[in-house]
């Protein structure tokens, strides 16, 4: 497991394309540069680690295309320091570029080989996520509220749980729709009764899952 002068070399690349196609936060660009996402992919795939696109990571799941993690963090506009939950942890990639933002991340995965693989690798990498293995539709209760919450697979509806785990000022980011296409959903909790939601674009997802006879 390393990451060479190569492999940095190409992550500048794709940092640049990413400014190309829009993202302008310079942290989010920043993390991206910094997070090597070749580690999170297997073998057979670490060759395109650093194309924009989304890759099979095993159990029928995938890693979000570089343009989307990139998308959602930066709408999540993460301080230091903040609370972050995120529904999906997947390979671990996205966590760990919010980890490398600075917040503190909880990570629920509900199939249990994703959960082992990444809580592993995460640890590694001394990318410091907390694993959860779980349903994300009911979120972390124990450990709510949270700042900014951040669901990574396409949601038929927007969970309430989820909701009511922000804080007053909170945000969330969530993917919303059925079949193979989604709306990215800005929610915006502005006092407990106060949710303001804007619709930011078309973007694919896995589902969001809520049968656990689905889980390995
Ligand atoms: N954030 C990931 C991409 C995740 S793909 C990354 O950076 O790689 C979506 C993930 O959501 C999959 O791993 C899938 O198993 C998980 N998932 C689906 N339904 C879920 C649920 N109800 N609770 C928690 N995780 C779920």
């Amino acid at each position: 497991m390393n990451d060479t002068f190569k492999h940095k070399g190409l992550r500048k690349k794709l940092v640049a394309q990413l400014r190309e196609k829009g993202i302008q936060d310079e942290n989010v660009l920043a993390a991206m540069e910094a997070v090597p996402r070749h580690l999170y992919l297997d073998l057979a795939f670490m060759e395109h680690a650093y194309e924009d696109k989304a890759f099979k990571i095993g159990a029928g799941q995938t890693i979000s295309q570089p343009y989307t993690v990139a998308f959602m963090s930066e709408l999540l506009n993460v301080r230091k320091g903040e609370k972050i939950l995120e529904v999906g942890t997947g390979s671990g990639y996205q966590a760990s570029i919010l980890v490398e933002l600075g917040a503190k991340v909880y990570s629920i995965e509900r199939q249990k080989l994703l959960y082992d693989c990444s809580r592993h690798l995460l640890k590694k990498l001394h990318f410091n996520a907390k694993c959860f293995y779980g349903d994300g539709y009911a979120g972390l209760p124990s450990f709510a509220p949270f700042d900014k919450v951040i669901v990574t697979a396409g949601a038929p509806y927007i969970p309430n749980a989820l909701v009511g785990q922000l804080v007053v000022g909170g945000i969330m980011v969530i993917p919303v729709g059925e079949g193979s296409v989604q709306t990215m959903v800005l929610i915006e909790k502005r006092a407990e009764d106060d949710i303001v939601q804007t619709e930011l674009g078309a973007f694919r997802f896995v589902p969001l899952l809520e049968d656990k006879s689905w889980a390995r």
